[in-house]
């Protein structure tokens, strides 16, 4: 009997409790009131029969031995989270998880403190999911009278795990991607730190001389002028580091590796010639003296080109490498490459981190205008699939380090579920004109409910 099916029998005080399966607990169940009629069955059994239930039912479940990081999040998709879990994950699953509130309000009461502890739980317990939420601007700090702009979460989530960010395309039959040599995922490996995300800037307020300078142990400075401003303007301080870099490299090389497809590397070298060319001479010294014969005898290969080539590459190619990208190119060319190939609702994303941490979540945004709908009691047919596929993909990452293949196994059939409901006609609305096919356009609780029932029916 697989552990799953145990329970434990409550006992009087003194026994040991056994094991039984929950047919036994049904015998007990009948047994215990016919014969001890007076006695109050809590001084019989210890717990309530009603606990007992409960507890059969949690036992039926599939277990997990480490917690998940669980981050919440915005608007939509939050309420999406809280139905997915209660419609897909709850009832086949006993989930543990470590509860964060990345809701903009609580970043806000807790001086974005949250968004870092639950940086530091991913990095202890080793795997996270999180809701997509809101970077705030100018507006957003009106909309929700904020203490301060705090930053994007996922940039200081980034900053404290380091590593990369790979997004790929849930490719469903029936939708093909608007590009149509692409057979393929293209998928997208996003340096996941410093660049824009971690910038200085300010508003030059009048005519000035501004500097870059570097100032060493010994105190002595190397000072380079940026610009003599002959009014006012605006200016920018960028960095990144020699460790992120290379282990921006080495995540890119290995995830190469272990999916078997060829390595695309692009920047701007040709005219930022110091700072994007590291990064190319970092990625070449690295592959010549750790990966390129790895690469060779897995057949595939890395190969680095100027961004505006590998652009126009990309949209010639069928599809099927992987390509690497600094922080913003990654950031918006995700945006394009999930669009092209569907929808943005349809990209997964999961950040890599050097030490093998991972983190799991939607590449879209908290669907603002959505969430107004709903609020309003409008209907909305939000796409919840990439938030599924980060939830099966953090079981599924849990599960393998954990040793639980009931739980991996889980991960796998929501996701066959999930796109066999597609692909049997029922989606919801953004999917619709895509499809190739009748297609049926459901608001996002029937779709969920859907999936349940062809979840149901998996075996
Ligand atoms: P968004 O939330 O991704 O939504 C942009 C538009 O794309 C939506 O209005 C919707 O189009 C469509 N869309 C996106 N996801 C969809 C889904 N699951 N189902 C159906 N349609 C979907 O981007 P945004 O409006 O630019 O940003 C909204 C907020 O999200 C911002 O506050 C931003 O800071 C935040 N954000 C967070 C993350 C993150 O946490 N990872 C990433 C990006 C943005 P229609 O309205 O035409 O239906
Ligand atoms: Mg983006």
């Amino acid at each position: 009997m697989s552990p799953a099916h145990q329970t434990t029998l409550p006992c009087r005080p003194g026994k040991q409790p056994s094991k039984v399966n929950s047919h036994s607990v049904a015998v007990l169940l009948l047994y215990v009131p016919c014969k001890q009629k007076s006695k109050p069955i809590q001084y019989l059994c210890g717990p309530k029969i009603q606990d007992i239930f409960e507890r059969d039912e949690k036992m039926q479940k599939i277990r997990m031995l480490t917690p998940l990081v669980e981050m919440d999040g915005d608007e939509m998709t939050r309420v999406l989270w809280q139905q997915i879990k209660d419609k897909l994950i709850l009832p086949h699953v006993d989930l543990q998880t470590e509860y964060f509130d990345l809701g903009l309000k609580h970043r806000d009461e807790t001086n974005d403190q949250v968004t870092v502890e639950s940086a530091l739980a991913a990095q202890r317990l080793g795997v996270a999911v999180k809701c997509a939420t809101i970077t705030p601007n100018a507006q957003r700090v009106q909309e929700y009278n904020l203490k301060q702009m705090w930053k994007s979460p996922n940039g200081t989530i980034r900053a404290i795990l380091d590593g990369t960010v790979f997004r790929a395309p849930v490719l469903v039959k029936g939708i093909s991607p608007c590009v149509p040599n692409w057979k393929k995922p293209i998928i997208i490996a996003r340096h996941a730190y410093g660049d824009v995300y971690k910038n200085v800037e300010f508003r030059v307020p009048d005519a000035g001389l501004t500097e870059l300078c570097y100032t060493d142990a010994s105190g002595a400075e190397t000072r380079l002028p940026i610009h003599q401003f002959k009014g006012a303007g605006i200016i920018q301080g960028l960095h990144n580091t020699d460790e992120s870099i290379t282990s921006f490299a080495h995540s890119c090389f290995q995830y190469a590796l272990y999916a078997k497809q060829d390595l695309w590397f692009s920047t701007k070298d040709t005219i930022s010639k110091v700072y994007d060319h590291h990064f190319k001479d970092v990625f070449e010294a690295l592959y010549q003296q750790v990966y390129r014969e790895d690469f060779q005898k897995a057949g595939i290969t890395y190969f680095y080109t100027l961004i505006d080539d590998a652009v126009a590459r990309v949209i010639r190619s069928e599809g099927g490498f992987i390509w690497a990208l600094k922080n913003y190119d990654g950031d918006v060319m995700s945006d394009m490459i999930a669009t092209a190939f569907g929808s943005l609702a349809m990209m997964t994303s999961v950040l890599v981190s050097p030490n093998g941490q991972y983190e799991f979540e939607a590449a879209h945004g908290t669907v603002t205008r959505h969430y107004y709908r709903y609020l309003e009691g409008g209907e909305t047919s939000t796409n919840p699939v990439a938030t599924i596929f980060a939830w099966t993909g953090a079981l599924q990452k849990r599960g393998e380090m954990d040793g639980l293949s009931d739980l991996c196994a889980f991960a796998a059939k929501l996701e066959k579920a999930t796109l066999q409901t597609i692909e049997s006609g029922s989606m919801t609305k953004d999917l619709v004109p895509l499809f190739q096919g009748a297609a049926k356009a459901l608001n996002t609780d029937a779709f969920l409910d859907a999936i349940a029932a062809t979840l149901a029916t998996l075996a």
